[in-house]
Order: structure tokens, then C-alpha cells, then sequence
């Protein structure tokens, strides 16, 4: 059985979350957002979830400690027997030691790792016009596809299309400074390991998916 562990690297806006899905499918192993995972916390009110709305919405980093056991929990599921695209995580170098570690412990391969990238002043202007169906996360953007959300039917039944508290231009500038101390460095840490590889998120879905096939592991594609 191939087992094969992810990581979609890139900052806030980059479409890491909509790749994730794709490839999530194409591979057929679970997409594990941290985000994702957050957000349905918030909507559960549980303690994690107010504990993390609070950082969410200042545009900071939860701690590494929380984060990592939430991902130790979600990875020992058993849809992720065989591996997962992660998204959002890890997001330190701390977080990336403790991932090593973890992936050694539950028997899963060192992770591969792609990184999406894109201009800050284009991620700007993304984010700005982001929208979400709060009630599944399926992911609009208004300049591109708002006939899409017009008819959006949602799978859970009740769409309701919103732009995340986070998204907010005050927000998303804090959000990108936290990528760029932050998460920036981790870009070292797997270019050392030999795992990294890079690729332009301009242009389509399509495109970005097609070159994000090319750099992973051929075998694969
Ligand atoms: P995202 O949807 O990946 O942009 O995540 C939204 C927010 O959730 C982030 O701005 C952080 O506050 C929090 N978050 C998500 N993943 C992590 C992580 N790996 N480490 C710390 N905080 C995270």
C-alpha cells in the first residue's frame, strides 16, 4: 500500500486550500486543513474553538502545542492510514520538527512538499474579493466566479456565502507579516531536507494544479 504524506506550503490567499481538495481527490487521502479543523471548533463553541477565534481574528499564529495535537489526533483517523495533503500546517519551524516526529511515530513517509507562489500585492487583492459557503467551505473569489455562487448549491443544504472575519484588509496584512516570520523559514528547513519544490501559483486552477502534479513525486501523477 503507497502511502504518501504532502505539504502545500504558501501564503494566506495562494489557493493552498483549493488545490488541497483537488489533490485530495486525485490521491485519494484526505485533506487535512488546521484551519478547516479551527473554524468548525468556532462553530462547535467548543473550548478549543474560543480559545482559537479570538487568535484567528487578530491574525495570529495559535499556539504550537495546540496545533500539533490536533494534527497528532486527525492523523491517527483511519482515512489517513495511507497519508494526507496537508493545508495550513505546519506553519512553524517548531511545528514542522514536531510533524518529523510525528509522521516517524504512525508509521507514514517523510512528507513532500510544494510550495504555491504568488506576489503579495496580487494575494492583497485576492483576499479582498474572497468569499466562503460558511456551511461547507466551498471557496469563491468575486472578480472570478460569481455566477458560481449565485448557484452554489451547497451539499449540506443551506448555503451561506460570507467573507471570513480573518479576510478583512487589516487582518490579512497582519496575516501576511505572521507568513513572513513566521512560516517563511520553513522554506528553508525543507529545501535542506531535499523535500521542496516550487511552483508559480498565477494563472488557472488548472494550470496551478498541472504544475503542481509535474513537481510532486512522478510516480504519482
Ligand atoms: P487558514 O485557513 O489556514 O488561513 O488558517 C486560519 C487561521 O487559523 C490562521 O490565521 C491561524 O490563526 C490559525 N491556524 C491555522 N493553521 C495553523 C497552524 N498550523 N498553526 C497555528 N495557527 C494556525
Amino acid at each position: 500500500m503507497n502511502k504518501y504524506v504532502l505539504i502545500l506550503l504558501g501564503a494566506i490567499g495562494v489557493g493552498k486550500g483549493t488545490q488541497a481538495q483537488r489533490l485530495a481527490q486525485h490521491l485519494k487521502i484526505p485533506q487535512i486543513s488546521t484551519g478547516d479543523i479551527l473554524r468548525a471548533e468556532v462553530q462547535a463553541g467548543t473550548e478549543l474553538g474560543l480559545e482559537a477565534q479570538r487568535i484567528m481574528n487578530r491574525g495570529e499564529l495559535v499556539p504550537d502545542d495546540v496545533i500539533i495535537e490536533v494534527v497528532r489526533k486527525r492523523l491517527l483517523e483511519p482515512d489517513a492510514v495511507r497519508g494526507a495533503i496537508l493545508d495550513g500546517f505546519p506553519r512553524t519551524v517548531p511545528q514542522a520538527q514536531a510533524l518529523d516526529g510525528l509522521l516517524k511515530d504512525i508509521d507514514l513517509p517523510t512528507p513532500n512538499v510544494v510550495s504555491i507562489e504568488v506576489p503579495q500585492e496580487e494575494i492583497v487583492d485576492r483576499l479582498s474579493s474572497r468569499r466562503v459557503c460558511a456551511t461547507c467551505g466551498a471557496v469563491f473569489n468575486l472578480k472570478m466566479n460569481a455566477a458560481a455562487m449565485e448557484q452554489h448549491a451547497c451539499p449540506k443544504g443551506q448555503a451561506n456565502i460570507i467573507q471570513r472575519d480573518d479576510d478583512r484588509p487589516d487582518t490579512v496584512l497582519q496575516r501576511l507579516k505572521v507568513y513572513e516570520e513566521k512560516t517563511m523559514p520553513l522554506i528553508n528547513y525543507y529545501r535542506r531536507a531535499g523535500a521542496l519544490r516550487q511552483v508559480s501559483g498565477i494563472g488557472s486552477e488548472n494550470e496551478v494544479f498541472a504544475r503542481i502534479l509535474i513537481a510532486m513525486d512522478p510516480e504519482l501523477t
